[in-house]
């Protein structure tokens, strides 16, 4: 019987304990693990910065539910977008969006102020992919919600090794993947949590041979998910298709509502037929376009004045967790960014839609 991704994260992947009978994974949180009577380790546990049980239950979890030869959990997203780079040698070319996720794009400008590695950013709004080493994606674009074509960054650079962040809608990592990435990313901080209550990342790999070198430089950079961590990653995926349903419907109503608003510029939804990648989104996104929106006002300071009147929406950076976030971006973004001043960034969560867009409403005006 083939089952849906829901249905395996809702029983993370029909949990059952052998010993107990539990349906709700146990959590194991010894640091080490005692040899056996030769004194041969009982693989493949041996030290926790390793990784353990627990982790690697999460790991299970998220490779079905990416459709992944292997899913590898790091105690951040960084740390996992740092372990990758990692294992890139000396000299190696990346690719990236030039508007993306300011953490990523500011660590591949350290690597290449380092004499690291060779940087190019390309336009995202016509985005010509570069053959490079490493070609690094992230669809929708946080935080201005541009949509990049899996398919084709594949076919532009064949050799490339593609990399996909996924973070802002998490069932296009099986996407992902199918179209041809060899990793799909995931800041587990964010959707696949769901609770704002974790920090951890996610490489998804469509083949294992990508995993070994990736593991030795978890172990030596410290960079492997605790277990405590782990466990509340399990637990928060088991509702992740639920939260995004229900989010993904909020967004759309919100975009819908604030659409022509007259204290509002543009909305930038890639869930809006007149978003310019409506038509790639639904293709790569066919469970819903997400949580994630931003409103352009019509000037900063109606930007500025929302995000410390509303009594909903919570002013706090972050996304995809069950409670509805809020966040005036330019001032919190480093210097160079390219955001626009004006940009108010949702992460739309699970509430009534009718709260979330009084409150937006009574904020604005
Ligand atoms: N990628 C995207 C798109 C993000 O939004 C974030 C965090 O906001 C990250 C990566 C980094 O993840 P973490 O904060 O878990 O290190």
């Amino acid at each position: 019987m083939t089952l849906s991704p829901a249905t395996r994260a809702a029983q993370a992947l029909h949990h059952i304990n052998a010993e107990t009978g539990g349906v709700s994974p146990a959590i194991e949180l010894s640091s080490t693990f005692a040899r056996d009577a030769d004194y041969a380790p009982r693989q493949p546990y041996i030290y926790g910065r390793d990784g353990g049980p627990t982790t690697a239950q999460a790991e299970a979890v998220l490779a079905s539910l990416d459709g992944a030869a292997r899913a590898l959990a790091f105690s951040s997203g960084m740390g996992a977008i740092t372990t990758l780079m990692e294992t890139l040698p000396n000299g190696a070319h990346i690719a990236a969006p030039a508007m993306m996720y300011h953490g990523t794009l500011s660590w591949l400008r350290h690597l290449e102020a380092r004499g690291r590695i060779r940087l190019t950013l390309f336009d995202p709004t016509a985005p010509d992919y570069p053959a490079a080493d490493l070609l690094w994606l992230e669809t929708p674009i946080n935080p201005t919600w541009e949509i990049l074509d899996i398919a084709a960054a594949r076919a532009a650079a064949p050799e490339a090794l593609l990399a996909v962040d996924c973070t802002a809608a998490p069932p296009t990592a099986a996407i992902a993947l199918e179209r041809g990435a060899d990793i799909a990313f995931h800041s587990a901080t964010k959707y696949l949590g769901g609770h704002s209550d974790l920090t951890a990342g996610i490489l998804s790999l469509r083949e294992d041979r990508l995993a070994s070198d990736l593991m030795r430089l978890r172990t030596l950079m410290g960079t492997v998910l605790a277990p405590f961590e782990a466990w509340l990653l399990i637990r928060g995926l088991r509702t992740l298709f639920l939260r995004w349903e229900r989010a993904s419907a909020n967004a759309l109503a919100i975009a819908r509502h604030f659409d022509g608003h007259p204290r509002i510029a543009q909305v930038l939804y890639p869930g809006l037929e007149s978003h310019p990648g409506h038509a790639i989104a639904a293709a790569q996104m066919p469970t819903g376009f997400g949580g994630m929106l931003s409103l352009l006002t019509d000037t900063e300071d109606t930007a500025a004045r929302t995000v410390r009147r509303t009594q909903v929406w919570i002013p706090a950076t972050s996304l995809g967790g069950v409670e509805s976030l809020i966040e005036h971006r330019k001032p919190i973004e480093p210097p160079e960014s390219t955001v626009p001043p004006n940009l108010l960034r949702l992460s739309t969560g699970i509430e009534a839609a009718d709260d979330l867009i009084t409150d937006l409403e009574q904020a604005l005006t």
